[in-house]
């Protein structure tokens, strides 16, 4: 791979909730050599910390002052991101569906998002490459990025995948809720006037309803390699 030694290379990875962003960009990852960012888990680690506190996630101004108070911390650690947040282990928490039904109010706030964009772009600089996974990484954090992918798939197939994620996890809820939550969530992504979820314009876009996780790696990391030389 040719790059300059000054810039990192980074590689964005947007799509739905489901559709295996996680899986691919750790995987894409461990195959580059490069620095993994799951920027879900920091919308959720800002969430369970508002609600841990007891403020209500919707009240902008309280968020923005908490974040400034509390520290967080986010390791890629085999298949998870692990997150502290005050050196206290927050992994598990932050992924109960009860929490993430909250998430929209922080990702739809600007000036919230704007704090953890700063905080991307920040990881970023530091890595000499990154995968870095989202619903706004392509179009907003790194507009430049060396290559972009927006992952997709239908619909029903990204809720089965989310379910027995769940289900291995001990969660007992229905492929239903699943699903619902799943429509819920798109919506309020794809609908918020900042950082929506939607693929940039020069994004390459990649159906992996009929992959698995390992041909979706297969098929970044030739695409990846095939944009970036050497
Ligand atoms: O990817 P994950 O399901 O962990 O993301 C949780 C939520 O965080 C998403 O539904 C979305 O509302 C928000 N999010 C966002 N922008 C990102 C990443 C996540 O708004 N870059």
């Amino acid at each position: 791979m040719t790059e300059k030694s000054t810039q990192s290379v980074v590689i964005t990875i947007d799509g739905p909730a489901g559709v295996g962003k996680s899986t691919a960009a750790r995987g894409l990852a461990r195959r580059l050599g490069a620095a993994f960012l799951d920027t879900g888990a920091m919308y959720r680690a800002v969430t369970l910390a508002a609600v841990e506190r007891g403020i209500d996630p919707s009240d902008t101004a309280a968020v923005e002052s908490l974040m400034e108070t509390r520290r967080f911390e986010f390791c890629p650690q085999g298949d998870l991101t692990r997150v502290w947040i005050d050196g206290a282990d927050k992994t598990a928490a932050i992924r109960e569906p009860h929490l993430t039904e909250q998430v929209r109010h922080i990702a739809a706030a600007a000036p919230l998002r704007a704090r953890l964009v700063q905080m991307q772009r920040a990881f970023a600089a530091d890595a000499r490459r990154v995968v870095t996974e989202g619903r706004d990484q392509g179009t907003v954090v790194f507009p430049d990025a060396a290559v972009k992918i927006f992952l997709t798939a239908d619909p029903t197939e990204r809720a089965r995948r989310r379910h027995s994620e769940l289900r291995a996890a001990g969660k007992d809820v229905s492929l239903d809720a699943v699903l619902t939550g799943q429509q819920q969530r798109d919506a309020a992504d794809e609908s918020r006037t900042v950082g929506p979820l939607k693929p940039a314009q020069d994004a390459a876009i990649v159906d992996t309803t009929h992959l698995t996780a390992e041909q979706v790696i297969d098929q970044l990391e030739s695409l990846v390699r095939g944009r970036i030389h050497g």
